[in-house]
């Protein structure tokens, strides 16, 4: 079964070691994100509540009297229940890191609140979509994503009754406004539209918010992708990135029955004598060593070829669409190009020599990606026996010396 998502997932360490208003909200147990949420949200019913009592008692022939109690009824109590709700969380805290119930009666009575007020207003295909679409945003990254989602299908079908509703005669457009919003020539009441001109300066304040917190977003996706695949010392793919990808180039060229000669090569790279260079020169020179290596195989890579770190000083080049022989070919150039590479650390000029091995798939014995490893390692190993500084291929031999 998969394992459910819940918002209960543990807080990262850093949130643990750190005071609450020093790290990032996304890190905070759920409980203390929906009490901070519920505190924005909070803003929705009390500003909707401030403009429209300022705006009745200035201009009251504009509202349906019923109408304006019925919303400042809602608002009222939406500021009730999400008021005590903070009271009880803020008790329940450090007993319980979690409460779904309250993250439910956030997105529920955001929902309910934004919609009610835009189609008494008439402004739910405008600005009220617009607040639904910054407290989806918002909402997104302190929130359950899934219970979000949920609540995408009970908007949809709501806009399309309210559409229903515009269009139909049997209804009030606007039912808040008594009076038209309009002068008799057709101009906005101005009241009105200093109203939404101090709206529209809220929302983009809101979106920019929006916006840094999604950047934020995207830079820690992109860190921990970069993470999970790159290797931090030679930025080559990591070994579970550089396998992942050879299952990909392997399924892809099994996809032709017969797969056609020399689909996919691979060439296994040690560098010779290494852990000579860490104790004669110290680990950093061995480290300037391997980046130079990756370099290396990196220029001689073509653009759709994967070079991955295998392991300290082990290295794996995949070659789609080559032949033994190209790959053999190949594998010579970067062993000649490797030993006459020279590295300068502390003063000293250090060289340094590869064994390499070569498989290619298909071949009688090599029927996975397992195999076609364990092909290339093998004959890796016999260049090591056979006198280092040599490519030697699976099955055939290709002197070099
Ligand atoms: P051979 O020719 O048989 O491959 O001998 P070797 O010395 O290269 O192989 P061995 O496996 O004995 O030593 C590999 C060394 O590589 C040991 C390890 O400390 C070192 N090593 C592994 N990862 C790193 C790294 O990231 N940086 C540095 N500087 N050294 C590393
Ligand atoms: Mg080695
Ligand atoms: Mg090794």
């Amino acid at each position: 079964m998969k394992p459910k998502k819940t918002s209960s997932a543990k807080p990262l360490p850093s949130a643990i070691s750190q005071p609450l208003w020093q790290s990032s909200p996304m890190d905070w147990q759920p409980i203390d994100r929906f009490i901070l949420l519920a505190s924005l949200v909070l803003l929705a019913p009390g500003c909707f509540a401030i403009s429209l009592i300022w705006a009745s008692l200035v201009s009251p022939e504009y509202f349906n009297t019923s109408i304006l109690y019925g919303l400042l009824g809602l608002y009222a109590i939406h500021i009730l229940v999400l008021a005590g709700f903070i009271g009880a969380a803020l008790k329940r805290r450090k007993t319980h890191p979690d409460w779904p119930l309250f993250e439910n009666i956030i997105i529920g009575g955001y929902i309910l609140t934004v919609m009610a007020s835009g189609y008494a207003t008439g402004a739910h295909f405008a600005e009220g979509l617009l607040l639904l679409f910054l407290g989806v945003n918002i909402t997104s990254a302190l929130a359950n994503i899934d219970k979000i989602r949920f609540s995408y299908w009970f908007v949809v079908p709501a806009m399309l009754v309210m559409g229903w509703m515009d269009f139909s005669s049997q209804f009030t457009f606007a039912p808040l406004m008594e009076l038209p919003l309009t002068d008799a020539d057709g101009k906005p009441i101005m009241a009105w539209m200093i109203g939404r001109a101090i709206i529209a300066g809220i929302l983009s304040i809101l979106i920019y918010v929006c916006i840094l917190a999604v950047r934020r977003w995207v830079q820690r996706e992109d860190l921990y992708r970069e993470m999970s695949t790159i290797d931090g010392l030679t930025r080559l793919s990591n070994r579970s990135s550089f396998i992942q990808r050879g299952h990909e180039e392997l399924a892809r060229a099994k996809r032709q029955t017969p797969p056609p000669p020399g689909s996919l090569a691979c060439i296994m790279l040690d560098l010779d004598h290494f852990k000579f260079i860490n104790d004669t020169w110290g680990h950093h020179a061995g480290d300037a060593v391997l980046v130079t290596a990756s370099r290396i195989m990196m220029e001689n890579a073509r653009q759709y070829d994967e070079v991955g770190r295998y392991g300290g000083e082990e290295f794996a080049v995949l070659l789609p669409g080559v032949t033994l022989d190209t790959a053999a070919a190949i594998a010579e150039r970067l062993r000649q190009k490797i030993s006459e590479a020279a590295v300068n650390i502390d003063g000293h000029t250090i060289s340094v020599t590869a064994s390499l091995g070569v498989a290619c798939y298909p071949a009688p014995d090599i029927n996975d990606l397992n195999d076609l490893l364990k092909a290339a390692d093998a004959a890796l190993y016999q260049a090591k026996t056979g006198g280092r500084n040599r490519v030697k291929l699976a099955l055939h031999t290709l002197t070099t010396e």
